[in-house]
């Protein structure tokens, strides 16, 4: 094994991450990534039978915290208890994330309060409850999992847009204000990615359609100009590269991961 391979697995070790909605997709592949280069991974979402089963892959390297992120008492209860077990918050990614559809004249109230009740406070709520540690710490890495739809519009997603937008900009916010302390504050943006959430978003165009599943993917894989729907490990890596130490000067950026769907 070469020096380099030996270094990747241990280069986060005796570091606690807390990866939100890492039950599923995106985020378990998070967790998994991180928990391979050496952290302690906590995986926080709402149903735990689903954080249990990712857990249970990598026995005493991660545990399961069930909170709502949309709810500021469940998050702190849910981070004092990660840390109980696993020390103080060294990584935060707010990965956890919904995506509803819907024309901008039917989008009522509740879907576009439920869009940045998820996808914007609670990202806000999870890093005021994880801040603390890593400035007392004088080190941190945050990584909030936006979307392509933080960079630019898309039809039928105005709520979700609009939430996406917001987490880029908190991101860039808080960059400048913790930029001397330690910490760095990224964003990372995939394009359409094979999870649950595609699979809803196909399943959705299929039903108001009728065009054929195929048909429906094909159409999401469209905008990718490499004609391909991104693998949630390719967004894992790109979350696990800003954590390592060596990424220190990476900070405030929003890094897309989308094929050239989307180009600075
Ligand atoms: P996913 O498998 O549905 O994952 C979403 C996760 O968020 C689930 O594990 C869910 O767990 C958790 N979650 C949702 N609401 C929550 C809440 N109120 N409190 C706590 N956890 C909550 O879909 P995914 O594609 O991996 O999504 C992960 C992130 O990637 C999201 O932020 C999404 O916007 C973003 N993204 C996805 C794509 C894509 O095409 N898939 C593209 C761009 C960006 P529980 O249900 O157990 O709570």
């Amino acid at each position: 094994m070469t020096q380099q391979a030996v270094s990747l697995f241990t280069a986060l070790a005796g570091r606690h991450a807390v990866v939100t909605g890492g039950g599923s997709g995106i985020g378990a592949a998070i967790a998994t990534t991180l928990a391979a280069q050496g952290a302690r991974v906590t995986v926080l979402g709402r149903r735990l039978e689903a954080l249990q089963a990712v857990v249970a892959a990598h026995p005493g390297a991660m545990q399961a915290v069930a909170a709502d992120i949309t709810d500021a008492a469940q998050v702190d209860a849910a981070f004092a208890q990660a840390r109980a077990q696993f020390g103080a918050i060294d990584i935060l990614v707010n990965n956890a994330g919904q995506a509803h559809s819907a024309p901008f004249a039917k989008t009522d109230l509740a879907l576009w309060q439920q869009m940045l009740d998820v996808n914007l406070t609670g990202t806000f709520v999870c890093t005021q409850a994880a801040l603390g540690d890593m400035l007392t710490a004088r080190w941190g890495r945050i990584v909030n999992v936006a979307s392509t739809a933080g960079l630019v519009g898309y039809a039928y997603v105005a709520a979700y847009v609009a939430a996406k937008h917001g987490v880029i900009g908190l991101t860039k916010a808080l960059a400048l204000e913790v930029a001397k302390k330690g910490i760095t504050v990224n964003a990372v943006c995939p394009g359409y990615t094979e999870t649950e959430i595609l699979r809803e978003s196909i399943a959705n165009v299929v039903a108001k359609t009728g065009r054929s599943e195929e048909d429906a993917r094909a159409e999401f894989a469209k905008g990718n100009p490499q004609g391909r729907i991104v693998q949630p490990q390719e967004v894992a890596d790109t979350v696990a590269w800003l954590c390592l130490p060596g990424s220190a000067a990476i900070h405030g950026q929003s890094i897309a991961v989308c094929g050239g769907e989307v180009m600075a």
